[in-house]
């Protein structure tokens, strides 16, 4: 069992200290640091569990730490957490900015601790479900639709929402962006609430995002065209379904699922339709057991600290093509 100390005690950090306590078998959870230190006393009291009174104590005191703090401090707590030797889980995006989280890279791989970044969907049962199925698309279409919340408003929603799909798509396209176009608009915070990227990879495939904080409905759904396969993710209702072609005779038609023959201009194919699940799943008390896997096993993170490094990277390179449409844009009010 590794000793966790969790940092930021938040929303998303009660969340985080519910969590390692179900990962029982991985963690032992020695305590907890906030920056606010009546918040995290009382936590400390609900929880029963140890405040600690500060970062560098609780850094100390474990090998691992938990970094569920807000995203312009990531830097500095991780930073404090690798050169005090310890493993680190921290919250996505990794950090605000791409020297930051080349510096910190730099810091993990001298200091031999792992960092794993919490984007969390890798663990969705949706994509979980995918299981086997080849995955090579060349088309993909991604919708993360929120509805207003002020929480999250200090970046924009590129880093907010749509960094979790910039983090899939990366996985499932497996190649580089060669080319991003973007447009966005700021429509109820001071950066933009609504982004659509075109992304195309080196290879031609091509990914359509698009991201909203300031939506009537939540969504979050990834849809893959490739070749022989249609495959559908909805990330919010944790379901998938593989559409598949096959010909006659072919001996690696799945079993379960439903099969229908088509006539096509190419001759007769057979229609196999699944919709394949993992069950249900915690997903934020898998990534942390998956890091507790890697340091035991001694592998690399799920997602590493360079995964979330390629995913910020491109969220700059969307941010920067938004300001670019914005610039070309014609003014209304002028
Ligand atoms: P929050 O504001 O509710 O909580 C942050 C906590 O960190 C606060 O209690 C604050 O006092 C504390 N804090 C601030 N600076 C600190 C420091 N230097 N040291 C110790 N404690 C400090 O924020 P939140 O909504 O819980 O978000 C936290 C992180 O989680 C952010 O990086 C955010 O992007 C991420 N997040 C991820 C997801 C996801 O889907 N994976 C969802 C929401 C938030």
């Amino acid at each position: 069992m590794l000793k966790i100390g969790l940092i930021g005690v938040g929303h998303l950090g009660k969340i985080h200290l519910k969590c390692i306590r179900l990962a029982r078998e991985a963690y032992d959870l020695v305590g907890i640091y906030d920056s606010d230190k009546e918040l995290a006393k009382r936590v400390a009291d609900d929880y029963h569990t140890t405040a600690f009174p500060s970062l560098e104590a609780l850094i100390a005191a474990v090998e691992v730490v938990d970094v569920v703090t807000p995203t312009s401090t990531h830097f500095a707590v991780v930073k404090a957490a690798l050169e005090g030797d310890s493993h680190v889980f921290v919250e996505k995006p990794l950090t605000e900015t791409l020297d930051e989280a080349r510096e910190l890279i730099d810091l993990s791989r001298r200091s031999g601790k792992l960092v794993q970044v919490g984007h969390v969907e890798r663990f969705n049962p949706a994509l979980l479900a995918l299981g086997d199925v080849p995955v090579q698309p060349y088309f993909i279409e991604a919708h993360r639709l929120a509805m207003f919340n002020p929480r999250g408003t200090d970046v924009s929603v590129i880093l907010d929402l749509m960094i979790h799909d910039l983090d899939i798509v990366l996985k499932l396209a497996n190649d580089e962006v060669a080319e991003v176009r973007a447009s966005g608009v700021a429509v109820l915070s001071n950066t933009p609430d609504i982004v659509n990227a075109r992304l195309e990879f080196r290879n031609g495939a091509v990914a359509n995002l698009t991201a909203s904080r300031v939506s009537l409905k939540n969504m979050r759904k990834v849809r893959l065209f490739q070749r022989d396969a249609y495959i559908s993710l909805d990330l919010l209702e944790k379901e998938s379904q593989v559409v598949r072609l096959f010909n006659p005779g072919a001996t690696d038609l799945p079993e379960q699922g439903q099969q229908f023959p088509l006539e096509t201009p190419r001759g007769p194919r057979i229609i196999h339709v699944d919709q394949p699940a993992s069950g249900p799943v915690n997903a934020i008390q898998m990534e942390l057991e998956s890091l507790a896997a890697s340091i035991r096993d001694n592998r690399p993170a799920a997602v590493s600290i360079e995964d979330g490094y390629r995913a910020l990277e491109l969220a700059q390179r969307i941010a920067e093509a938004v300001a670019e449409n914005q610039a070309r844009m014609p003014d209304p009010l002028s």
